[in-house]
């Protein structure tokens, strides 16, 4: 018996990375998932290892800047599986720049993505669990949400996905619709890369209790707990993955 056997989750940034990780853990534990990403080829790759492993999975073309492409993907979950219960707000990009250097434009651009990007999935996908009886959101934030740091638009964004996840969290919690927010800390993806070459991995060694840095699984498996109903009692919390950065 699969953790989610009977649900339907939409994963935004879906074609690599955690989104990646997560589509297929889900898929292994019974979900049906759309996984939507701006990354097409991609994305229909991971779509095709989840079908051809025995999983079930659809992937399709997702700008979470968008409001119609929003409606289009909870419409597409809904028309092919019959109804949405979980919806992981994963997309992101990062932008390691100080105030200064930081121009309105870029300033712009990420809050567009890691944060107005959130609000339109949050928005888009609540009638819809209303419509299942109920649901889960997990909103992917960062450590970085959490505390000062030199990435300042990126930290902010992902500062305004821990607060928009607990107003959810106290505006639906009613209606059986959880929201969580998930903190990753250094995680080896594409993302992470060039800061990793440049930092030195053993300098992160150093800084993370743990000595690890973790992958995208890592970061899957705290997913899936707050996606699945074991976390029924969990809203509006803040599952910190991070080895003890910030401990
Ligand atoms: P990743 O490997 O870069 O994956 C992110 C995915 O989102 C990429 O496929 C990316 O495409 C896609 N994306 C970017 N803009 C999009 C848009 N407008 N619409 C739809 N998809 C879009 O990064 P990751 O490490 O898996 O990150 C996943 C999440 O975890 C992000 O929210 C990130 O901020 C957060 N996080 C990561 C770390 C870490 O250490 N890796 C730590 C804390 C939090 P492109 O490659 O074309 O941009």
């Amino acid at each position: 018996m699969g953790r989610l056997d009977g649900k339907v989750a939409l994963i935004s940034g879906g074609s690599k990375g955690q989104g990646a990780a997560e589509a297929k853990l889900f898929a292994q534990e019974g979900a049906k998932v759309v996984l939507a990403d701006i990354l097409d080829d991609e994305g229909k790759k991971i779509e095709a290892e989840i079908n051809e492993t025995g999983g079930e999975a659809m992937y399709l073309h997702l700008d979470v800047t968008s409001e119609a492409d929003w409606a289009a993907a909870v419409r597409a979950a809904v028309d092919s599986y019959g109804k949405l219960d979980i919806l992981v707000n994963n997309a992101g990009i990062l932008l390691r720049k100080g105030v200064e250097e930081t121009s309105a434009e870029e300033w712009d651009r990420v809050q567009d993505v890691n944060s107005k990007g959130v609000f339109l999935g949050v928005k888009a996908a609540i009638p819809a669990m209303r419509e299942a009886g109920g649901g889960s959101i997990v909103n992917i934030s960062s450590i970085a949400g959490l505390r000062g740091s030199t990435s300042t638009a990126y930290g902010a964004s992902k500062g305004l996905v821990r607060l928009l996840t607990k107003s959810t969290a106290v505006q639906y919690g009613p209606e059986g619709i959880r929201c969580n927010s998930v903190h990753p800390g250094i995680i080896e993806t594409d993302m992470t890369e060039e800061m990793l070459d440049s930092v030195g991995r053993e300098q992160w060694l150093a800084r993370t209790p743990l000595r690890i840095i973790a992958n995208a699984h890592d970061v899957a498996l705290g997913v899936l707990y707050l996606a699945s109903d074991e976390s029924r009692y969990v809203t509006g919390s803040e599952l910190v993955i991070d080895g003890g950065i910030t401990a």
